[in-house]
Formats: C-alpha cells, sequence, structure tokens
C-alpha cells in the first residue's frame, strides 16, 4: 500500500495552481487534461489522496462509487455524443504517471482497441 503524496492534483484540489475545472462537490473534482489524448479528455479524481486504485479499501466503496456516477454526471454535462471511455490506470505498467486516482474520461472520437 503506497502512502498518500502532495501531488500536482493535490494542488490542483487546494487551488494552489490552475485548471479548467468542469464540476466539483465535496467528494470529487473533475477538470479538463493538460495533455488531452481525445477532443474531450477528463480528469476525475477523489478530494481525498488515495495513490492509486490498489491501494482503495472497502470503506471506499461509496467514493468510489461516486466517482463513476460524478464520470456519468460530467459526461451528460457536457454533452458528450456517441459514447467515452473511461481509463484508470494503475502503477507503473498501467501507465500510472501521478500518484493520486483519477478516472480518464476520454470522448469526441472513435476509440481503438486494443488501447496502446
Ligand atoms: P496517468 O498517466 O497518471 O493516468 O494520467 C495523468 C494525467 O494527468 C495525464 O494525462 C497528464 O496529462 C495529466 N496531468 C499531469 N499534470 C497535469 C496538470 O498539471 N494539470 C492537468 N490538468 N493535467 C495534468
Amino acid at each position: 500500500m503506497s502512502e498518500p503524496q502532495d501531488t500536482i492534483f493535490s494542488k490542483i484540489i487546494r487551488k494552489e495552481i490552475a485548471a479548467q475545472v468542469v464540476y466539483e462537490d465535496d467528494l470529487a473534482i473533475a477538470f479538463k487534461d493538460i495533455h488531452p489524448q481525445a477532443p474531450i479528455h477528463i480528469l476525475v479524481i477523489p478530494k481525498q489522496p488515495i495513490p492509486k486504485l490498489d491501494d482503495a479499501q472497502a470503506q471506499d466503496a461509496a467514493l468510489l462509487g461516486h466517482l463513476l456516477l460524478t464520470v456519468k454526471h460530467v459526461a451528460a454535462h457536457l454533452k458528450i455524443k456517441d459514447g467515452y471511455r473511461v481509463v484508470i490506470n494503475n502503477g507503473e505498467n498501467g501507465g500510472q504517471t501521478v500518484d493520486h486516482l483519477h478516472l480518464h474520461i476520454l470522448g469526441g472520437r472513435h476509440m481503438k482497441w486494443p488501447p496502446g
């Protein structure tokens, strides 16, 4: 289990660095990815600094559900047509680069499978 880190996402939560926030509530915040991989690329993160999915515990179940419902809410709010992809990169081989759990929402183009 990883210790919570003070990451760039912690700074975005605390409004110490700017981000294009599209949704926020008591538990989560969603903002545009700085290096978009699709016409729409949003990150949904918990305000609680869980480093990665592997670090989530049983008591985080409601929060994890809230993050998924936040994805749905954000996608509806942004009027993403024709579907979208939700991605969680977990750990080094998963391609995770920021040690704060985040869900990518990718939309606005047709996604390929399998991802790289
Ligand atoms: P990961 O590779 O860890 O799944 O995704 C991290 C994502 O965070 C990347 O897509 C990267 O572009 C994004 N990112 C990294 N630093 C910043 C930042 O300072 N602001 C924003 N908005 N996105 C960031």
